[in-house]
């Protein structure tokens, strides 16, 4: 089963007197499951491949599939639900709610998302004790580490089930220990089953993934699907 289609994607910018092709013409396939670093220079397109796929922005041209769904076919209602439902998304800053617990920043994701209530404190127990957050659920993002509220992202991230995993820089803010804590945990819920795809500059964040695609100049120009132990800087 394919987690994600990309068919020719073609970003433009600008008007026409001044256009950046951010990307010019992207194709490849995720199965589920897999877990996906995208590599490449500042201002390859990274970010705008990330964007097209999540539906923050749209192709020019070309097709984005995620489940066999064509994303760029939703109309604005259907969107945010798809990206409610099917998306997690993990940024380089935590973007947590200042005013709301651990706890209460996850369960929203649920509570948006209409879990039932009953169903809700047993799912947030749940992912936190995978991301090693149980004992900072009831506390403010100001009373945590980057690390932990970088890790209460993903725990908001993963709790609705995704289907697929979006992260922009994940580890760009956190020091070595705690990127290495983050990266653990994203492995983690990688062989529990989740896809994801991490735009990464670190290669050795990077080295946690088991397909690396180099994006240059608005292309795919190289892939490197890696054996189990070549981990390790
Ligand atoms: P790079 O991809 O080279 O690391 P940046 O980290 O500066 O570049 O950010 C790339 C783009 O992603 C920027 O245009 C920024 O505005 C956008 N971006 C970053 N965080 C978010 C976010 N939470 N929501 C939407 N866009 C974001
Ligand atoms: P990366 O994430 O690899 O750093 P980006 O996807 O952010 O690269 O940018 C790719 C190219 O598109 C760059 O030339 C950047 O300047 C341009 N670009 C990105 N976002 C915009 C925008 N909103 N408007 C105009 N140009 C943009």
């Amino acid at each position: 089963r394919l987690a994600l289609s990309c068919k020719e994607v073609e970003k433009l910018y600008g008007s026409r007197s001044n256009v950046t092709r951010a990307l010019a013409g992207v194709s490849f396939d995720v199965a589920a499951g897999e877990y996906i670093a995208l590599m490449g220079p500042s201002g390859s397109g990274k970010t705008t491949l990330l964007n097209c796929i999540s539906t923050i922005d749209r192709p020019t041209s070309g097709q984005v599939l995620v489940d066999g769904q064509d994303v760029c076919a939703l109309k604005s209602g259907q969107l945010s639900r798809f990206r409610r439902e099917r998306l997690g998304f993990v940024f380089q800053d935590s973007n947590l709610l200042d005013t709301l617990t651990a706890r209460e920043n996850v369960a929203l994701a649920l509570t948006i998302n209409r879990v039932s209530a009953r169903g809700i404190p047993a799912r947030v127990e749940a992912v936190a004790e995978r991301l090693e957050i149980s004992d900072v659920l009831d506390k403010f993002p100001y009373q945590m580490s980057g690390g932990q509220r970088q890790r209460v992202a993903v725990a908001r991230a993963i709790v609705g089930d995704p289907t697929l995993v979006l992260a922009d820089e994940p580890t760009g803010s956190l020091d070595s220990k705690n990127s290495r804590r983050l990266l653990e945990s994203f492995e983690a819920m990688n062989e529990d089953g989740a896809t994801i795809i991490m735009v990464t500059h670190d290669s050795s964040a990077a080295s946690y993934a088991r397909r690396v695609l180099f994006v240059k100049d608005g292309r795919l120009f190289n892939e490197v699907v890696r054996g189990d132990k070549t981990r390790k800087q």
